[in-house]
């Protein structure tokens, strides 16, 4: 199970995820995607900055057992 904020996932299978930011501030969904291999117990942490407002957008994503 994962779960992001932050960002949407656009997609996923068995071994990866890639996902792409969204921003809280402005809505606005990055086309550039960024990939991590599905490991169980993984919290992923990065900042991007927002190509069309300038907000610094914070992206975790989870991945849990079901
Ligand atoms: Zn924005």
């Amino acid at each position: 199970m994962v779960t992001i904020s932050g960002g949407v996932i656009s997609k996923q299978n068995n071994t990866s995820i890639t996902y792409r930011l969204k921003c809280e501030k402005c809505g606005h969904e990055d086309e550039s995607e960024s990939t991590v291999t599905v490991t169980v117990g993984l919290t992923e942490v990065t900042s991007k900055k927002c190509p069309n407002c300038g907000n610094r957008q914070i992206i975790k994503m989870k991945i849990s057992m079901n």
